[in-house]
């Protein structure tokens, strides 16, 4: 009984406040696709030293050979990944920390930021043989909670929805449009499905009937729209005794999130950005760019409300909660332009500064007395 108590809990969660103060930016550069090569495209993005991404603009000059440098430009974040890098890697670099922190009580998200065909759904799904940051957050989910089952009871719930022209929808189980309510615990979805899941097999029947849920382009009727925002929230729910007995809960929800391309999207002067706005361009991540700006730029007010996707995205960028942000980049001189707006936000983004993140706990049944054989009785029943 003792080694369930608050204090011991308390101590392994300590490791993991110091990532609550800003959000971690990353990289990831993918390989050269074969189109691209036979298209004569030149590489301009080198990624050295694990961390340094060196950008290079050529002159726009249609013949390969008389390609010309113009100048280079030189980005660090907190860890790049060059385009070998595999998606285990990726996954232990940027998520498996958090994952450790979502186990304790604490909230974490990660997204996935870029231009159409930069990698954003590789890295967040990937595919059967080269699974992604998703697929193996659940596997090290289930590991870790088969690990500790001595030590109290975890139950996971998973919700998987998508924003779509500013419409909500479950990809669970798809429906009518769902709508946002703001309560105590912050936004949530009225009506998404939580799903129970029990295993690692049965999340990924659940993640690929969702996949094909997302809306497709109507024109290019078997591509995944460039447009659709794709969350798959995971909460944790971690429930043991405190030193008095009582009975505590602790919920950790982590966010994993792929985003709708960036091209066009996002406006880097305000003359674009309204012009884009006019043409009601994917509202959500100009609402996104805003309220980056406005993060970085320490203002009280932070537009949230302008879209779906920030206003689900609240608490990942301001408030409680360690966030993570993948860029997507493509390694060809022909997405020159994207990979540049790309790094430029990644680059904005590494000043953000959230709140220290904190353990959402509650009591939620006061012991009734000191009779310590009847709760090693009721601890064990748990457990089993
Ligand atoms: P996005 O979701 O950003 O539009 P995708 O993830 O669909 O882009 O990637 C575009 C193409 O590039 C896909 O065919 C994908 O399999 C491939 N790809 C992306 N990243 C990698 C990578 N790191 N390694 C190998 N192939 C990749
Ligand atoms: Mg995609």
């Amino acid at each position: 009984i003792r080694k369930l108590s608050m204090g011991n809990v308390a101590e392994k969660g300590e490791n993991f406040e110091a990532c609550g103060s800003r959000i971690m930016v990353f990289v990831r550069l993918r390989p050269m696709g074969k189109k691209e090569r036979e298209n004569g495209s030149r590489c301009c993005v080198k990624v050295l030293n694990k961390r340094d991404v060196y950008l290079t603009e050529f002159t726009n000059d249609n013949d390969y050979l008389r390609l010309k440098r113009l100048r280079v430009r030189h980005f660090t974040f907190d860890s790049s990944f060059p385009e070998t890098t595999t998606q285990r890697e990726v996954y232990s670099t940027t998520t498996g920390d958090l994952l450790e922190a979502v186990l304790e009580g604490r909230n974490g998200s990660v997204f996935c930021y870029g231009a159409t065909g930069a990698g954003k759904t590789y890295t967040m799904l990937g595919t059967v043989e080269n699974p992604g940051v998703m697929v193996l957050a659940i596997k090290d989910l289930f590991a870790k909670v088969r690990e500790r089952s001595l030590d109290g009871n975890h139950t996971v719930h998973l919700s998987y929805l998508e924003v779509y022209n500013e419409t909500v929808r479950d990809l669970l189980s798809p429906g009518r449009p769902l709508i946002l309510r703001e309560d105590k615990q912050g936004i949530m979805a009225a009506g998404l499905t939580q799903y129970r899941a029990y295993s690692t097999d049965e999340v990924m029947v659940l993640l690929q009937r969702g996949n094909q849920n997302r809306t497709t382009e109507p024109t290019r009727c078997n591509e995944t729209s460039s447009r659709s925002h794709a969350i798959l929230q995971v909460v944790v729910e971690y429930k043991t005794r405190d030193a008095s007995m009582n009975i505590i809960s602790r919920v950790g929800k982590l966010s994993l999130i792929d985003l709708a391309g960036s091209e066009r999207a996002i406006a880097t002067d305000q003359r674009t950005l309204r012009s884009l706005e006019g043409a009601n361009i994917n509202r959500s991540l100009l609402a996104l760019s805003s309220c980056i700006n406005a993060l970085v730029e320490g203002k009280k007010h932070i537009p949230y409300r302008n879209s779906k996707l920030t206003q689900l995205l609240k608490d990942s960028l301001g408030g409680s909660c360690n966030t993570v942000m993948i860029a997507n980049i493509s390694p060809s001189n022909h997405s020159f332009g994207e990979t540049q707006n790309t790094l430029h936000w990644a680059d904005r983004a590494k000043e953000i500064r959230v709140k220290g993140c904190e353990v959402n706990e509650e009591v939620v049944q006061v012991s009734e007395g000191p009779d310590q054989t009847k709760l090693l009785l009721e601890l064990q029943e748990e457990n089993r």
